[in-house]
């Protein structure tokens, strides 16, 4: 038995440097990533259900890896965080994203993620300021996704951050929304422009009753408030009918369209352009 014992330490010990051989692969891949411009944007649509047509389109990164193919945003954001590669890629992100949005017809925005360490980097303002600059797409059409976690820590220092950006003339959604732990307190404190209700409430509704109360609640709420909401996740038709009824303003999710590469951006306006 202890001689069992000790060939599953050494079997734990030879997987966890595996796991570390792996990561640190990941990390010198992402690092020349990073200086070689290895990632794409690709963009979905942003859909208002009242005015039947697109708002806009959030761009959501891919790693295109040389030998992996497209990696997902979920497998290497965690670890650019880690790295404070995040803030580059972050740099190049916005950068791109607006570049691309001032091809747009002018009424359709662009939506961005921001990390919680690229949000409190020193230089988020200018890089914004410079890439709008640069791409000449007016401020009102870019808007900033942030998620609750940026409260953690300094909430001055946030609260301070966020009406200096909005300052700038961008918009601010706050991602995710319903998933933090006292969500609800945020919103006494900063006049956010939209409400982004996370896929999870999105995925019970027509499943699960308090899935509909608790949406119902939030787009009264944020109706009150003057802030736009935003369903995450919509896949089904009938999941759209439920979220009308419960007086949500947009949606995004498969059933308007998957996530699709920048070339194939104009044939989306072209279809969901209303009339
Ligand atoms: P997120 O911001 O909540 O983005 C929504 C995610 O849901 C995207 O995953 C999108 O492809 C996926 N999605 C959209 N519609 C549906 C649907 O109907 N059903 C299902 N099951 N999923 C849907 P994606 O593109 O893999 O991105 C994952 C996360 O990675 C994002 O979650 C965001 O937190 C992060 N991310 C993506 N791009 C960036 C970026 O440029 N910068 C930063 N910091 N984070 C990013
Ligand atoms: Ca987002
Ligand atoms: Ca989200
Ligand atoms: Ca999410």
């Amino acid at each position: 038995a202890k001689s069992e014992g000790k060939g599953t330490y050494h079997f734990f010990e030879a997987a966890l440097d595996e796991e570390a051989r792996r990561r640190r692969q990941l990390e010198l891949d992402l690092r020349s990533a990073v200086r070689e411009g290895g990632f794409e944007l690709h963009f979905q649509p942003l859909y208002s259900m009242a005015e039947q047509r697109l708002k806009g389109f959030e761009a959501l990164i891919r790693w295109n890896h040389p030998e992996r193919g497209l990696v997902s945003p979920a497998e290497f954001i965690p670890l650019a965080e880690e790295t404070g590669l995040i803030v580059q890629i972050g740099e190049w992100v916005i950068r791109d994203a607006c570049a691309r949005a001032a091809a747009w017809p002018g009424h359709l925005s662009v939506a961005v993620n921001i990390s919680p360490r690229q949000f409190t980097s020193p230089v988020l303002a200018q890089t914004i300021v410079q890439a709008l600059a640069a791409s000449g797409l007016p401020a009102n059409r870019l808007e900033l996704e942030i998620t609750e976690s940026i409260f953690i820590g300094n909430v001055e220092r946030t609260l301070a951050m966020l009406h200096s950006l909005r300052g700038l003339g961008v918009r601010i959604a706050l991602d995710d929304f319903g998933t933090g732990y006292s969500s609800l307190s945020y919103l006494r404190s900063f006049p956010f422009d939209k409400l982004k209700i996370d896929q999870s409430f999105v995925r019970d509704l027509g499943r699960d009753a308090s899935a509909g109360a608790i949406i119902r609640a939030i787009t009264t709420l944020a109706a009150a408030l003057g802030i736009e909401t935003l369903a995450e996740g919509v896949e089904l038709e009938s999941t759209m009918e439920a979220l009308q009824r419960e007086g949500c303003d947009l949606i995004q999710g498969y059933l308007v369209s998957r996530p699709v590469p920048d070339g194939a951006v104009p044939a989306l306006i072209t279809r969901l352009a209303g009339e």
